[in-house]
């Protein structure tokens, strides 16, 4: 194969620093409210609440903290913008999700929270429909299987990952486990392996998305891109103008490194020297940034905190994009998605054509996850293209056209993400989720990897941050009603203390463990 002369690499964008935030233009659209005017002090360095992140899930615990009264909330982010794993580029003149593309759950008994918001805001989505995926297997000779023979090979993987997960769970119950399924072993198997494991039954089954807010799910496919929900959000409870956050409660290029916390408050130190003081932290960052060194707590987390943390998983999930000069693929109905079986597992599996999203725009993407993730995210784009170029001309004959953009995210080598989303264990008691959520302290715990029901998704990060803010708003209110009543045994304390000075130690507000 050789590659035209200019092939462009396409890097996720990283904006210069700047005092205001770019926002999105749908937020030059004045609102009904009346927006809350920047505080006078610039260099606001205390608050009630620090929120640290603006994912969905800080965003959504600073709208609800400030709409219910606590206006005085500081969020700290490391990046120059707001969305955390929803994010947008312009790639091949249409928008691309780098992160969070589907709204998953639709159509159920229950309305899903982000596909409410999402309507509110006319997002333009498209159905999406993997079920015909298993029928579109092509072989590294460009074959496809055959209907029967694929549905075949479909059904005994369904039975046999059932039959392992029960082997598991007896094995975990002490049980006498039935005998364990050989693994898969020929491209197929190991495709629809693949298929199976690392998108549709990643979760242990009943799947709760599915089951509270129905099985269908929708592409995002607006120029705004899915980010534009945040900035929604964001424009109800902080100071906007012409399309900008201008309001200094939100503080951008700004990495927690430290959190220390004292019977009196909390102190977050950042990257650049500065501190800010606050009675509570909301910690938002992700289960892979909590799992790295990133950020240091004063006193440390308990043990039973940490460990929960290190075994929740992180999965790996990267959308590469690759723009063509014209479309070479088919791309009638049941074509949108398919699949490539290979010797190695997970090697340019799945793929998927942007022609239903974005018709003409000529984009394949093609998701790679975990050790395959890892692997594309060390070496040159070049090399990824090469290799797609080589998994496409198996596919569809070597008179294909060369791509002439790529775009490779790299979500495991960002210091501020570590990784896609969380992978509980899929035999694993709630326990170790309720540890990673847990408060410690003045400090809680919140995104996508605390919500029990929805880890993974938007909507578990949105939940999770609702979640969040009301324990702490319920904690703030008990604070409250406590404090003449610890005013009054603190002076009995202070009194004691002079006799007897062991008596001081630091008091969690709000229990530790759950
Ligand atoms: C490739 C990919 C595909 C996905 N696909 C889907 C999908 O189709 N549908 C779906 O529902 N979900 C999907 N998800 C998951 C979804 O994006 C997340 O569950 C959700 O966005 C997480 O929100 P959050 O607020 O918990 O975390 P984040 O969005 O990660 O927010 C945390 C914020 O904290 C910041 N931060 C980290 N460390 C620090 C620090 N030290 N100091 C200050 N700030 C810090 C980060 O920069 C970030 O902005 C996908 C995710 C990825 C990466």
């Amino acid at each position: 194969i050789i590659p035209p002369a200019s092939i462009n690499i396409q890097r996720p964008k990283t904006k210069r620093k700047r005092n205001n935030n770019n926002l999105s233009p749908l937020l030059s659209t004045p609102t009904n409210k009346t927006p809350l005017l920047p505080s006078p002090s610039l260099a606001m360095t205390t608050a009630s609440v620090i929120i640290i992140g603006a994912g969905i899930s800080g965003i959504t615990a600073a709208k609800e903290l400030a709409e219910k009264g606590v206006e005085d909330v500081l969020i700290l982010e490391a990046t120059d913008r707001i969305g955390g794993r929803i994010q947008k580029q312009s790639f091949g003149d249409v928008s691309v999700e780098l992160g969070a593309g589907w709204i998953a759950g639709v159509g159920g008994k229950e309305s899903n929270p982000v596909w409410e918001l999402a309507s509110r805001l006319n997002l333009r989505t498209c159905f999406s429909d993997y079920t015909n995926a298993r029928y579109n297997i092509y072989d590294r000779s460009g074959e496809i299987f055959p209907t029967g023979f694929a549905a075949d090979s479909y059904k005994k993987a369904v039975d046999s990952a059932i039959l392992k997960l029960k082997s598991l769970e007896a094995e975990c119950d002490g049980q006498e486990a039935e005998e364990a399924p050989s693994s898969p072993k020929t491209p197929i198997e190991l495709a629809i392996d693949f298929i199976l494991h690392d998108f549709e039954m990643a979760e242990v089954e009943p799947i709760s998305t599915y089951v509270d807010f129905g099985e269908r799910e929708y592409l995002v496919a607006d120029e705004r891109g899915y980010e534009s929900l945040l900035y929604k959000m964001a424009e109800g409870f902080l100071y906007t103008s012409d399309g900008n956050i201008l309001d200094n409660r939100l503080k951008l290029n700004k990495v927690v490194r430290e959190v220390q916390q004292s019977r009196n408050g909390v102190v977050v130190k950042t990257e650049d020297g500065s501190e800010y003081e606050a009675n509570y932290v909301i910690v938002s960052a992700s289960i892979g940034v909590l799992q790295s060194n990133l950020i240091s707590f004063q006193p440390p987390l308990p043990k039973w905190k940490t460990e929960a943390i290190q075994k929740c998983d992180v999965m790996v999930y990267t959308k590469i994009f690759l723009k063509f000069p014209h479309c070479f693929w088919p791309c009638g109905p049941g074509q949108e998605f398919f699949i490539y079986a290979h010797e190695q597992r997970g090697y340019f599996t799945f793929w998927q054509h942007m022609e239903n999203a974005y018709p003409g725009s000529n984009i394949l993407v093609v998701t790679l996850t975990n050790e395959q993730s890892k692997r594309v995210e060390s070496q040159s784009d070049e090399e990824t293209l090469k290799e797609a170029m080589s998994v496409l001309r198996d596919m569809f004959g070597p008179t294909i056209p060369y791509a002439t953009d790529i775009l490779v995210p790299r979500w495991w080598n960002n210091r501020f993400q570590r990784g896609s989303y969380s992978n509980y264990p899929m035999i694993s008691d709630n326990q170790l989720q309720r540890n990673v959520k847990a408060p410690f302290g003045r400090i809680l715990f919140t995104g996508e990897h605390t919500s029990e029901k929805f880890s993974g998704y938007v909507h578990g990060g949105y939940l999770a941050g609702m979640d969040t803010s009301k324990t702490l708003l319920e904690e703030m209110k008990q604070s409250l009603l406590l404090q003449p009543l610890l005013a009054f045994t603190e002076s009995l304390t202070q009194t004691d203390q002079r006799s007897n000075p062991q008596m001081y130690t630091n008091v969690n507000l709000i229990s530790g463990r759950s």
